[in-house]
């Protein structure tokens, strides 16, 4: 028998997730962001549940081949433009529109041969200083863009830097208004923060969004909001078995490095899941996980391939007990899955951004983590 743990992805949260992320910006034409393999969810799992969407956004030019290998004839965008010269052959011959951030990439365009003109967004720097122009030089840009054969239509795009946070959007927004008021074009401002919590104005909202994080089921300003306050419901479950117990008496530890003494007598289970798998291993002791549908917390160190959660109130758990690590409880002895639609299996979930949270990240960077070695269901 292979290890228990098993990642489960519900293709039905996702359309109902990209449904959400509709609603919230009605109108305007939705990029489906799949970068870093679809946020570790994979793209070639995920690619057939976001078909409704209207265009397909990553960053990886061997993604972009697969999206067009997978079927996908709508537009993909490359989020970061072209590296070099030579990728703008693949643009024209997979018709992939680009950003422009930089001159150097448009110096590339100037030189590119091609019969087909290329759809461009011009990325203007609204205080990210990531990626983008400066305003005098966007307009000095979509001049010089403008003239050139190679280039089609120009979309005109910036990325914001908190629309999760205080500051917000309001800064980005007049810079944005000041340098592009008099340039034609469709635009694109929204990352799925800006979606919900800035969306309801139709300049913010514009011609294209972007969301990638509420599509995948989890929240973009976690704590202030939950993927539940949004409506969103998780794609990805990670679920595991317990594989041993212990018992422990007061004065006793556990694991690596003693971090954690029991002050009293206590049942504990070793879960098959650790930091090889994608959990983080900063998680400290009392991160939540379930077990058999109850919520219960970690202790210790999370190690390469196991790590213990709390049996103590939980007597009948033991050998096989199911272990949510985050997402909702399926079984993983091959029976069938609770539906996502099922309320009460939602309350016994595990919030990623909760796990997230308390090991000092973000949702993003465990579902991008999900190590390659952990076995993927798909749930339709
Ligand atoms: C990743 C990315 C997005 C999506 O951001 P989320 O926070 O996941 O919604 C949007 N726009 C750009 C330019 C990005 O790089």
């Amino acid at each position: 028998m292979p290890r228990p743990i098993v990642a489960t992805l519900d293709l039905n949260a996702l359309r109902h997730n990209l449904a959400q992320v509709r609603a919230a910006a009605p109108d305007a034409l939705v990029w489906a962001v799949v970068k870093a393999n679809a946020y570790g969810h994979g793209i070639e799992r995920v690619l057939q549940a976001l078909r409704g969407a209207d265009g397909i956004a990553l960053l990886d030019l061997a993604e972009a081949q697969l999206v067009r290998q997978l079927g996908w004839r709508g537009p993909i965008l490359l989020l970061e433009g072209v590296f070099e010269a030579r990728d703008l052959e693949l643009c024209s011959r997979l018709s992939l529109w680009h950003v422009v951030h930089c001159q150097a990439q448009i110096d590339m365009l100037a030189l590119h041969k091609t019969q087909q003109a290329h759809r461009i967004f011009l990325k203007l720097n609204t205080g990210m200083n990531r990626l983008g122009f400066a305003p005098q030089a966007f307009r000095t840009a979509w001049t010089r863009l403008n003239a050139l054969p190679q280039v089609d239509e120009i979309s005109l795009m910036s990325h914001f830097a908190d629309a999760d946070g205080d500051k917000g959007i309001a800064a980005a927004m007049a810079a944005f208004a000041q340098t592009t008021h008099d340039l034609s074009g469709q635009r694109s401002l929204c990352n799925s923060a800006a979606i919900l919590r800035h969306a309801k104005d139709l300049n913010v909202r514009a011609d294209w969004v972007r969301p990638g994080i509420a599509l995948y089921g989890a929240s973009p300003d976690f704590p202030a909001h939950s993927a539940a306050d949004w409506g969103l419901q998780p794609v990805m479950s990670l679920n595991t078995q317990i594989i041993a117990t212990q018992n422990l008496q007061p004065g006793d530890a556990l694991g690596y490095g003693a971090t954690f003494v029991a002050e009293r007598a206590m049942r504990i289970g070793v879960a098959a899941c650790g930091y090889a798998d994608g959990y983080p291993r900063l998680a400290p002791t009392g991160t939540p996980v379930s077990v058999d549908g109850v919520r219960t917390r970690t202790l210790g160190r999370v190690s390469m391939d196991m790590l213990t959660v709390d049996l103590s109130d939980l007597p009948e758990a033991g050998l096989g007990s199911q272990v949510t690590l985050w997402g909702l409880p399926q079984s993983v002895r091959g029976g069938p899955g609770q539906p996502v639609s099922n309320v009460m299996a939602q309350a016994q979930g595990i919030p990623i951004d909760e796990v997230a949270h308390a090991a000092g990240t973000v949702g993003y960077e465990l579902m991008c983590a999900l190590a390659a070695r952990v076995p993927v269901q798909i749930q339709e």
